[in-house]
């Protein structure tokens, strides 16, 4: 805003200084040749030389017509060649080059006539102090001119010798003395006036220059910028608030600004901001409901500052404000929209579990009703062969429930993964284990070297689950007596790489990246089993272990699956898998002393149990309900209950703290549900059981808990 930088400064005085020389010439040269004139003609016929005296004439018209001319040109040059230091030099000279040829006219135009020689003396005195007033500005002028004048005719007083020449002469040197400091005065004073009075033009320029630029703002920015008192009268109002509120500027000055734009429900509100305002503090930035003429409701971002007076004496108000309202609206239907589709994802998925709930109760009778035909001696042929059929379509819908059950559990954010070093050798034996028969099935050799030494960063159960599916979709969609081979290899000292390579008929590269979307299973034969999800769930879950799953494929020839997790590789081989364990022969099992009792209130559940405890060898007992078993546990001894966790009356969680709080913790206790969600196995362990069951429960795995729970 301030402009008056001093070397700016400085440029303008020095500029200011050669103009106001310049500007003095024209009246001190007209009064130089008048004078020189008026002695000429006074004197030259009382002259000692003629010649000498014209010579002087000639020197005094040529130096005033050479300066003259140089102040011509200095007129004409440009500001930027004015302030040039050559002007000044140029100046300077011509005042010395004045002093000299006026200094000589004691000495060319000497008269030896006592009163001629005075007059002479006395015009120079004159022109002297003349010369004061326009040579005042440049004190190095006054100087330069005086010296030689004063000098020369001091020197000539002397010289002639007269009565009272060395009292004339000491005068004469005071005079000149006196002169000069008198110069220096004028000077100084003349350099501050200049100085002040540039001073005073610069800071008048910058206040218009910020003037216009207010109001240029004030007038063109979308932000109103209001000014109102202490007792809230408007007395600033510019057309951004005009256009915002409504309301005219006449309309508006004068006005006050609470019963303008404050709704009747804001008065509160205003309130405690003018509370601020009054104790000093800026609002900066806060967003404030307002109303518009036509009591629009409308959003304003305020920016308030209180304006004050010495002593923090709040004497007004400054406000900014931007009518935020288009932006809060949309924000407000994103976060509307956001919400319903989070709902209707949660719905969603809500529906999916439930949905896989309510299939698992049916399909634990299916599958435990099927496995225990498996095991009847006088069936067909062709009844076993349709037993058969039951069991895989049961088992494919099984999948399929498990799948959509992972799915929507990773979708709710509810799928809890446990990180930990997972032995890939541990992992390859168990998949060459579980995929080998389906292999053998395909006619697909299952090349996969168990003796690879390392490990990765993963959750045991879900990174098997990946593997397996993506060697059961190689092996799937492979050709007969193709292969499936499983790579190993360290990407970097961190991070390990597993590719599964398959011979099969390969995906085209434009459909790649759909089968990572569920249910799409692009153009895959009827014939081979499959759900769509596998891999969706796959990625999904390799990503939650921070690792990522890439597919390649050249169609005809096949393709290939590589997951990346942090891990490392070991050099030294590992040891040896050990021989997979036989789980069940139900028909040699004998578990005669072991009394179990079943809480179960579905009917059909309630048989499938039955059969299947007995077909174990256990001696099982029933109750329809909670209430029901906390009787029987009463009167009879068992060794374990397995109970259903949603029944009648009393629940299978509330059944469980039931017979802990009455001091019974011995007892195990086996939840038995068909609800698959891992919070579920929380709950009931919780609750204070000892194992958790999901439906469909086969066999083995019935015999395996039952075992591992026993005491
Ligand atoms: P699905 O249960 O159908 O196998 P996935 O999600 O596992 O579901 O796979 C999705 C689709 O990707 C499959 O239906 C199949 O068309 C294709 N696909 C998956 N793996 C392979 C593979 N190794 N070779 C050829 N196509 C494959």
């Amino acid at each position: 805003m301030n402009s008056a930088k001093p070397d700016n400064l400085d440029r303008k005085i020095q500029l200011e200084e050669i103009r106001l020389l310049h500007s003095a010439l024209p009246f001190s040269f007209t009064a130089s040749v008048s004078i020189a004139l008026i002695i000429y003609y006074v004197m030259h016929d009382h002259v000692a030389s003629a010649t000498a005296f014209n010579a002087w004439l000639a020197c005094v018209l040529s130096m005033v017509s050479l300066r003259s001319l140089d102040s011509y040109l200095f007129h004409r040059a440009p500001e930027s060649e004015q302030i040039k230091r050559h002007w000044r030099i140029r100046f300077l000279l011509g005042a010395l080059l004045g002093g000299l040829c006026w200094g000589l006219l004691p000495w060319l135009g000497f008269s030896p006539e006592r009163q001629y020689f005075d007059f002479s003396v006395i015009c120079l005195v004159g022109i002297m102090a003349g010369s004061l007033s326009s040579l005042a500005y440049r004190r190095e002028a006054i100087v330069l001119f005086l010296l030689p004048a004063s000098l020369l005719l001091v020197g000539r007083i002397l010289y002639n010798n007269h009565p009272l020449s060395g009292q004339t002469a000491f005068v004469l040197v005071f005079f000149l003395v006196f002169s000069i400091s008198a110069g220096k005065r004028i000077f100084n004073t003349t350099q501050q006036n200049i100085r002040l009075r540039l001073q005073a033009d610069m800071r008048e320029q910058a206040m218009k220059l910020m003037h216009q630029k207010q109001s240029l703002h004030q007038q063109q920015t979308p932000l109103a910028i209001i000014e109102f008192d202490t007792g809230f009268r408007i007395n600033l109002w510019n057309p951004a608030a005009e256009h915002i509120f409504g309301y005219p500027e006449k309309d508006a000055i004068g006005k006050n600004i609470m019963d303008l734009i404050v709704p009747e429900d804001g008065s509160e509100q205003a309130e405690q901001i003018w509370q601020r305002l009054q104790q000093l503090e800026k609002i900066d930035g806060e967003v404030i409901e307002n109303k518009t003429r036509d009591n629009k409701r409308i959003y304003c971002e305020w920016f308030i500052t209180p304006l004050t007076r010495s002593e923090n004496e709040v004497v007004g108000i400054a406000a900014m404000a931007l009518d935020i309202s288009d932006k809060i609206e949309n924000e407000r239907a994103l976060i509307s929209s956001r919400d319903e589709a989070e709902k209707a994802n949660h719905a969603k998925s809500d529906f999916l579990s439930s949905m896989s709930h309510e299939l698992r109760t049916p399909l634990n009778a299916i599958l435990g009703f099927t496995q225990l035909l498996k095991y009847e001696k006088d069936m067909s042929d062709k009844q076993q062969s349709h037993v058969d059929e039951i069991n895989k379509a049961g088992n494919l819908l099984l999948e399929l429930v498990n799948q959509i059950l992972d799915l929507a559990s990773i979708e709710k954010g509810h799928m809890q993964l446990s990180m930990e070093e997972v032995t890939i050798h541990q992992i390859f034996c168990d998949c060459l284990s579980m995929m080998t028969p389906l292999a053998k099935q395909h006619r697909i050799s299952l090349i996969m070297d168990t003796n690879v030494n390392g490990y990765v960063i993963a959750d045991y159960t879900r990174f098997k689950q990946v593997m397996l599916n993506l060697l059961n979709n190689a092996i799937k969609y492979n050709k007969t007596g193709g292969s499936v081979t499983v790579q190993v290899e360290a990407e970097d000292n961190e991070q390990v790489c597993i590719r599964i390579i398959d011979t099969g008929k390969g995906i085209e590269a434009d459909r790649l990246d759909e089968i990572f979307q569920p249910f799409n299973r692009l153009q895959a034969s009827p014939d081979i089993e499959g759900t769509g999800i596998g891999l969706s769930i796959s990625k999904q879950l390799i990503e939650m272990m921070n690792g990522r799953i890439s597919v390649r494929s050249t169609p005809g020839e096949g393709s290939e699956f590589s997951i990346s997790l942090s891990g490392r590789l070991i050099d030294k081989p590992a040891p040896r898998p050990l021989p997979e364990k036989n789980t069940i022969d139900p028909q040699t099992s004998d578990q005669g002393n072991i009394r179990i009792l079943v809480a179960e209130d579905n009917i059909t559940n309630r048989t499938l149990i039955m059969h299947q405890l007995k077909s174990l060898g256990y001696q099982a007992d029933l109750a329809h309900n909670g209430e029901e078993a906390l009787q029987k546990l009463a009167e009879n001894d068992y060794h374990m209950l397995l109970t259903d966790c949603n029944m009648p009356v009393i629940d299978g969680y509330q059944l469980t703290m039931t017979i802990r709080e009455q001091g019974n913790h011995n007892l195990p206790i086996i939840a038995l549900t068909a609800d698959a969600f891992p919070e579920r196995r929380h709950a009931a362990i919780e609750a204070g059981m000892n194992d958790h069951m999901v439906k469909p429960v086969t066999l083995e795995t019935l015999q395996q808990t039952i075992e591992k729970n026993l005491p």
